[in-house]
């Protein structure tokens, strides 16, 4: 059996494919840290240092914050207590810079592939409706409120975020593919690569995680 815990994982995939949903049960099973750069971000912003304001200023702006800073910023995460022995990376590396930025101050253990087609990304996600209230996701498909446009629990509007509209996602899609579907490679060669089928349900994609990493 593998040993529990102590495994530096990263999270591969496009968007809609689940890596959020998938890390916070695999937080359950090896009790390591779930690190997404989101939240990297999101925390620097929230303590308005100078490089928190930087980064928000590039966010506002609908611009992919630079390889340098995130980096320099993961690399600092990566350096806290909790993630010593542990993680799992949800959103980096993003580019082949950062993944071999990453081997400087890093040893990863797997990369986990979650593999879903682009049709399937674009019927997941430009299926997504969020309540402008409380924040609950639905699926216009696989999940619809009970009563059309309205919260079930707190009766919020339902809305499509603009990053869900089609054309959005057909771009979100590209810079993917054309950054960041290289690292498949990158760590097939290393003998890193575990692909995850992200069609099925959650439970299933976690047993199947599970089965494909020994746990
Ligand atoms: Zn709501």
């Amino acid at each position: 059996m593998a040993n529990m815990g102590y495994m530096k994982l990263i999270f591969l995939g496009p968007p809609g494919s689940g890596k959020g949903t998938l890390a916070a049960r695999v937080v359950d099973i090896l009790k390591v840290p779930h690190i997404s750069t989101g939240a990297i971000f999101r925390a620097a912003i929230a303590t308005k240092s100078f490089l928190g304001l930087r980064v928000k200023a590039i966010i506002d702006a609908g611009h992919l914050v630079s390889d340098r800073i995130t980096i320099e910023m993961v690399k600092e995460r990566l350096a806290q207590a909790d993630a010593r022995q542990g993680y799992i990376l949800d959103g980096f590396p993003r580019t082949i810079p950062q993944a071999e930025a990453l081997d400087g101050f890093s040893t990863v253990d797997k990369a986990v592939d979650l593999d879903l087609s682009d049709a399937l990304v674009l019927e997941r996600l430009s299926g997504r409706r969020i309540c402008r209230k409380c924040g609950f996701t639905y699926h216009a498909t696989f999940n619809p409120p009970k009563k059309a446009d309205i919260c079930d629990t707190c009766g919020g509007e339902i809305y499509t975020r603009d990053d869900d509209r089609e054309k959005a996602i057909q771009e979100r899609l590209e810079v993917y593919r054309e950054q960041t579907a290289p690292l498949i490679d990158y760590y097939r060669k290393k003998g890193l690569l575990v692909e995850v089928d992200a069609r099925p349900t959650v439970d299933l994609v976690v047993e199947n995680f599970r089965k494909a990493l020994g746990l």
